[in-house]
């Protein structure tokens, strides 16, 4: 099936989620309705890897809105990493010497309840005009060396729309490298089409392809060939990771995680401690459990297989190791 056909057959109703995986509604605790913001949204192909009959698995609590979203605890806000300040054009971001952050859409193909997107006013950072208004800008920037396209997800975006945005930067002399931040190839493998991997291989930029991957069961054989593809094509694959608590907060499931990425072919790149948005504190691990678990990962793991873990912190000029926290 086309890739656009799989998005359009995501589930957008728990109900619908809840009774392919035989469970009952009254044995999740505290669901949430969430009619009016953030609604709920999972791919057929991430659903398919969530344990049938088990309301704590892994996946399914990164997907399932609960009532810890009603909590606002103070240092909970809706801009927690400080990036409204931060908007040199409505869709370019800019906190970071010679890197800018383009957001090159809004929607996402699955929506992650501890997301700061939550919060985010996204939607008028994408209308029109905007991507050419910040390709302008970086056109003007000699600073700008790398270019990453986030969002929301970019891979929203079909190959054409993606192909346009890369031939714009490949003639602005001094933007040498051309990243992507991404979770479709892992929520929705079909999109890594065989265009798309050629796009990112023939571009005259070099490119990297960031994936977004908490919980070793989120890499089943069709995500793995999707890495695969990519691969094979010459990518650099890294992968950055959120720290949940009841995810993916112990050890066994860290170290599963960077060795089986490994195994597919990517590299662990980030351990994010949580963003402190408004709606996600129930998946906050505190800082010196986070600390607790690097020092032990890094007993476990081969030096390159051991992501960083970084905190973003508003105002900074760059993600801060937990360590110097
Ligand atoms: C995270 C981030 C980057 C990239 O940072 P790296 O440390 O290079 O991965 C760039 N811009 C913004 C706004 C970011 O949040
Ligand atoms: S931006 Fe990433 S983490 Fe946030 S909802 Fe989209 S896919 Fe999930």
């Amino acid at each position: 099936m086309n890739w656009r056909k799989e998005l359009v057959n995501s589930y957008t109703r728990i109900e619908d989620l809840l009774s392919v995986l035989e469970l009952d509604i009254n044995q999740i605790d505290q669901l949430i309705s969430t009619k009016t913001y953030f609604p709920f949204r999972v791919t057929q192909a991430y659903a398919s890897r969530i344990k049938p009959r088990d309301p704590n698995d892994p996946l399914l609590l990164q997907v399932l809105p609960t009532s810890g979203e009603l909590l606002s605890p103070q240092n909970f806000s809706d801009d927690p990493v400080g990036e409204e300040p931060f908007k040199k054009d409505s869709s370019l971001l800019q906190k970071y010497h010679g890197r800018a952050l383009l957001v090159a859409t809004g929607a996402c193909a699955i929506n992650c309840r501890y997301c700061f997107r939550r919060a985010f006013p996204y939607q008028h950072m994408v209308k029109a005009k905007a991507l050419e208004n910040a390709i302008e800008q970086i056109s003007r920037d000699l600073s700008i060396k790398e270019v990453i396209l986030s969002g929301g997800d970019p891979l929203i975006l079909d190959d054409q729309e993606l192909e346009t945005i890369f031939e714009s930067l490949q003639r602005i002399k001094h933007v040498e490298r051309l990243r992507i931040h991404s979770r479709l190839p892992i929520v929705l493998p079909s999109r890594v089409t065989k265009r798309f991997t050629r796009l990112m291989r023939d571009t005259s930029l070099n490119t990297s392809l960031v994936v977004h991957v908490n919980h070793p069961n989120e890499l089943d054989n069709l995500t793995i060939e999707s890495l695969r593809r990519c691969k094979d094509n010459g990518l650099i694959l890294l992968n950055q990771s959120v720290l949940l608590k009841n995810i993916n907060n112990d050890i066994k499931t860290l170290t599963e995680l960077s060795e089986v990425l490994f195994s597919a072919g990517v590299l662990p790149y980030y351990m994010h401690l949580l963003d402190r948005v408004k709606g996600a504190s129930h998946f906050e691990v505190s800082d010196t459990e986070a600390l607790n678990l690097e020092t032990q990962l890094r007993t476990r793991l081969s030096g390159y297989l051991m992501p960083t873990f970084v905190r973003e912190i508003a105002k900074k000029g760059s993600k801060i190791p937990l360590a110097q926290i």
